[in-house]
């Protein structure tokens, strides 16, 4: 008998492009079809086929709270009883604005957008408007939304001027583009050396969670920004998805490293469409309409977003939120971990506060080309097991995983179960 996700799927197909309007959910790395999800309540999610599960995607990092939170709902129901848009100034974005400064103090202005692309996109044309000067640099194996700029991998390890990893991103443009492995500094440090004064900003996932997670080495943050500095060059924290989840203040906060502009979105908007870019106030003062670069947004500040992210905002400045969080991750990690250990499975694991990287290989990785290295066979087959056994992991061996603050001792608990089974018969 056909379930209702693989019919759902088949019709889907024949009308969105792969059947999904995010290539990752079509669960290409991983084979199969993908679950198609019905309805979520705290840690737990159930599919169109009634099955439920414990999960740890969280829509991509935004559901810290777990899903359907009721402050949550109320904070949006009571903003969409006065309209869902203005399209001008409201005093609830003046409230997000405070709060974001608030909490990551080197946002000293900011500008919401509805998504992470919108913010890493503004940013980066803001640092060229800003210095004058056309090239960027980002790391293989970051991620940071699908603008033109920023769709750009180089040749494993090397330097190399940009080739496009996107059709439909002309070659000229990538060009501008530069791309270095995560971790290294001494090719940053000669790249500087090479061409500092051409270099308008470094773009960084301060703890990168998208070639699954990848946490910063040898100084390599604080590295970056002495090179900024140096060659007066801005560097931008793309903390979309590190932002308010590795620590209230995020990454720089975790790491004590101040960062030239930010960019923010998923936990921002508490699972509806918000994105900021902010930082220094003589950088934000080059944005229309003060300065000559453009920025703007229909839905921008949208009220309702807006709503959902400060009701987000609030609860997770309750004391001991992200130590608490942290040690509901390390523990459901080193779970998994022992779990293979005793079944003399070769498996790694680690995380940073609620953001976690599980690996098929026998130590954490550190760059694009470890994390390349690991078992992507052993990660499907683990994956798919865990899918049957109720646990939905991210469906790819190259995506960071999420907890929330609503999974308990309980849910940690039947995770490892599931594994202890699994690797049990490996
Ligand atoms: N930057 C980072 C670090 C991200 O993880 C993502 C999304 N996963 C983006 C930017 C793009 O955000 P969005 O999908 O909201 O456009």
């Amino acid at each position: 008998m056909t379930s209702r996700n693989q019919q759902l799927f088949e019709q889907s197909q024949r009308l969105i492009p792969g059947g999904v309007n995010s290539p990752v959910r079509a669960f290409r790395s991983v084979g199969g079809t993908p679950v198609f999800f019905k309805r979520g309540k705290g840690s737990r999610l159930w599919d169109e086929d009634g099955k439920e599960y414990i999960d740890y995607v969280g829509s991509w990092g935004p559901m810290i709270l777990g899903h359907a939170h009721p402050e949550v709902f109320a904070a949006v129901q009571k903003a969409a009883e006065n309209s869902l848009s203005f399209g001008a100034p409201t005093a609830l974005e003046l409230e997000m604005a405070e709060l974001i400064s608030t909490l990551v103090p080197s946002m000293e202005q900011v500008r919401l957008v509805s998504s992470g692309t919108e913010a890493t996109m503004s940013a980066i044309r803001l640092a060229r408007g800003y210095t004058g000067r056309s090239k960027i640099l980002k790391f293989e194996g970051c991620y940071h939304g699908h603008a033109d700029s920023l769709l750009v991998k180089a040749g494993s390890g090397a330097l190399t001027f940009g080739q496009p990893s996107s059709a439909g991103v002309p070659p000229e443009l990538a060009a501008h583009t530069l791309t270095l492995a995560y971790n290294d500094n001494a090719a940053v440090e000669q790249l500087f050396e090479q061409m500092g004064s051409e270099i308008a900003c470094i773009i960084v996932e301060p703890v990168v969670g998208n070639m699954n997670l990848i946490v910063p080495q040898n100084d390599f943050l604080n590295l970056l920004r002495a090179q900024c500095t140096k060659h007066g060059a801005v560097l931008i924290f793309d903390e979309v998805m590190t932002g308010f989840r590795v620590a209230l203040g995020g990454a720089q906060a975790l790491y004590g490293i101040t960062p030239d502009l930010t960019t923010l979105g998923k936990v921002i908007g508490g699972g509806l469409p918000v994105g900021a870019f902010g930082g220094r106030r003589d950088i934000m003062n080059c944005l229309a309409p003060l300065g000559p670069v453009y920025q703007a947004g229909t839905l921008s500040g949208n009220p309702v977003a807006v709503s959902a992210g400060l009701a987000t905002l609030k609860l997770i400045q309750t004391p001991d939120f992200h130590a608490r969080l942290n040690q509901t991750t390390h523990q459901m990690v080193q779970g998994l971990v022992n779990s293979a250990r005793n079944a003399g499975v070769t498996f790694s694991g680690q995380n940073v506060g609620g953001m976690f990287g599980l690996y098929f290989s026998a130590s954490c990785p550190d760059s694009f080309d470890a994390v390349m290295q690991s078992d992507k066979e052993a990660f499907n087959r683990f994956f798919h097991a865990m899918l049957e056994a109720g646990i939905y992991l991210a469906p790819s061996a190259f995506e960071a995983g999420f907890v929330s603050a609503a999974h308990t001792a309980e849910d940690i608990a039947a995770t490892i179960a599931a594994a202890d089974n699994i690797f049990a018969h490996w």
